[in-house]
Formats: C-alpha cells, structure tokens, sequence
C-alpha cells in the first residue's frame, strides 16, 4: 500500500510517497524563492503550477512506485496561502481522477506532527512546531491537537527570512542566520517577548532591524537574535512539558533544523528527562511526505473526500480538525511518577 500526497501551503511545491510504514518511497521538491521581500502568493502559485509536472514526471521516471501501487492521494488542505493550496489541490483532484483513487484532505501542521511521531516512535509528545508561517506548542487531547501557544505575529521562520534580507542575504534566510550566528561573540541586547503561552517576534524584527542600522554586526546580530528567539522557544515549550507532565518532545518546521534551537531544546529537556527527537532536515521543511502519511492515517478511518466537496481551508486551524486515529484521550501520566 501506498499514498501519494501534495504539498502547496506556502514555498514548496512537493509530492511525496509513502508506504503503509511511513517508509519514504519518493519524494520530490520545488522551492519557490522570491527574488525581493516576502513570498507573493499569485507567484508561488504561478511556480508551482509550472512545477508539477516536472516533479512527478521525475517520480515516475525513477521507477520507485508505480501509479498502480498508490491507494489514494493526499493533499494540504489548509491552513496555507490560498492560491497555493488551491494550485495543489487541483493537482490532487486530476491525480484522484485520472488513476481513479480516493482523494484525501490533510492538515498541514498535523502532517508535521505525524511525520515526527512516527518517525521518533514516540506515543505522546509535545510539539514544537516553527516553521516559516507558523510557530506553535501543541498536545494532544480529547481527539484533537491542541494548541497551547503560538506566535501573535509572524512566525519564527519569516522573522529570519525577513531579518536576513535586511542584513544582506536573500531567502530562504534561517540557514544564512545560522552561519552569520556561529561567527558572533558579542550579545545585542534585544527585547524578549512571551505573554503566557505566547511569543512574538515583530518587536525583535524591529529592535534587531534598528540595532543594524546602529552598528551591531550581522554575525553578533544573528548570534543575538537566535539566543532570543529560540529562549523564548524554550521557556513556553518547558512550560508546556511541566504542565503535562510530558516525556517526549518532538521539533518541526524548516527552523527545527537549526542547530542552536536543537541544542536548546536538548538542554532544557535533559535534565528533566525529557527525550528530544527532530526528523531530518528534509522532512523537518513542508514536503509531501508528510502529507502522504498522514493521508494513509486518514484513509484507514474513512476521511477521503469526493472531489465535488474538496475545497481547501486557508485558515483551518490545528484545532479545528478531528483525529480519530489516535485514542480519543491522551494516555496520562501522573505528575508524581513523571
Ligand atoms: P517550512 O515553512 O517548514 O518549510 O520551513 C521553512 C523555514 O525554515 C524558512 O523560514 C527557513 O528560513 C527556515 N529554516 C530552514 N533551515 C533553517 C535553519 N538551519 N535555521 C533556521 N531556520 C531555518
Ligand atoms: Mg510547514
């Protein structure tokens, strides 16, 4: 058995295979890159409707699964720019139609979720998800994903890419922070903002953008702003992992790649006893592996679509969405045994 699934949300058009293990079969990418400022959705759109073709086209020819081998396809339902995920569900809709299987929606930040719990073996983790436009801390309970926390402005990623171009560098500019970082000695000081369970990053983009302008250098600035981000990461993520009670914390989301966070992380849950598991870099960015797997685990309860009823949901929330292939209850651990 195998599921095919497409990824639109944002940058990156993507078409990954899965098997009925969450083994990667295939997987093929196209990452739109905006030659100034941020992604132009009509754009990205335009970019992945060019680049599909090619993509499965390259699947095909590979030989790794056959069209006869896949069961049903997934698609990125929501939450995403609208232009894109409707680029990739009309991709879905001819694939369902023409090789006649069913057509799946996904959630795309329960995909990143999925992929990594599947992947770590993990039962119960929380979630640490930053990636470009989101950035969240979610658990599961009572048959749905949680959202604990979340970003009141942009995410972590667009911060960095956005940073990144002010300081020279062109998109994606979470790996270009990563490199300028390593270099820098010296800290900025820089304004630290969490509201409970909730952070925000436009007041760092600004501070950092005016510290620029007043001398600080890229490498320090870089430096700065991953030690005050990825705190602020840490602290709503250790809050979380206290108040649950929680033994698993799993990263996703392109910025999951990033060293500095991964070693936060590791350090905050350590001496807690907290193992930590992020998937590797190509399946931590949007990929359509992640959409094909957790598309097989919708399949297996009965959550295809027809085509007629398939539209796609820029603003769905990771909330809003049943999950009825995990126990309605999460398993619960006492906090005096944890
Ligand atoms: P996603 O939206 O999940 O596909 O992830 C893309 C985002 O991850 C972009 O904002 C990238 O700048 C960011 N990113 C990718 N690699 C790194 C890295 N090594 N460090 C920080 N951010 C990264
Ligand atoms: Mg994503």
């Amino acid at each position: 058995m195998a599921i095919l699934g497409i990824e639109t949300t944002a940058h990156t058009a993507s078409i990954g295979v899965v098997d009925e293990h969450a083994r990667v079969l295939a997987l093929a990418s196209d990452v739109y890159r905006p030659t100034a400022g941020g992604i132009h959705p009509r754009e990205a759109a335009n970019h992945h409707a060019e680049a599909f073709p090619a993509l499965l086209e390259k699947l095909l020819a590979e030989g790794k699964f056959q069209p006869s081998e896949i069961e049903g396809i997934a698609f990125s339902q929501g939450p995403g720019l609208g232009p894109c995920l409707r680029t990739g569900a009309t991709v879905a809709r001819v694939l369902a139609l023409a090789w006649n299987r069913p057509l799946i929606p996904v959630n795309h930040c329960i995909a990143h979720i999925e992929i990594a719990r599947v992947l770590s073996g993990m039962d119960d983790p929380i979630l640490l998800y930053a990636s470009g436009g989101n950035t969240q801390i979610v658990s599961f309970s009572h048959g749905r994903y949680r959202v604990l926390g979340e970003t009141l402005d942009i995410g972590v990623g667009n911060f960095l890419d956005k940073l990144a171009i002010t300081l020279g560098g062109t998109f994606p500019g979470g790996p270009l922070i990563e490199k300028w970082g390593e270099q820098g000695k010296e800290l900025v000081d820089l304004p630290y903002s969490v509201h409970g369970m909730d952070i925000s990053f436009s007041g760092l983009l600004t501070a950092a953008t005016a510290a620029y302008r007043a001398g600080a250098t890229r490498e320090n600035l870089s430096y700065s702003v991953e030690l005050t981000a990825f705190s602020m990461l840490c602290e709503v993520l250790e809050r979380g992992v206290a108040h649950l009670s929680k033994k698993e914390v799993v990263l996703g989301g392109g910025v999951a790649a990033n060293r500095m966070l991964r070693s936060m992380v590791e350090k905050m849950a350590a001496p807690r006893g907290v193992r930590v598991f992020a998937p590797p870099p190509q399946l931590c960015v949007d990929n359509g592996a992640m959409i094909a797997w957790t598309g097989a685990l919708a399949l297996r309860n009965g959550l295809d679509i027809r085509i007629e009823e398939s539209p796609v949901l820029p603003r769905q929330r990771t909330d809003h969405v049943d999950v009825p292939w995990r126990s309605p209850v999460a398993p619960t651990r006492s906090p005096a045994t944890a």
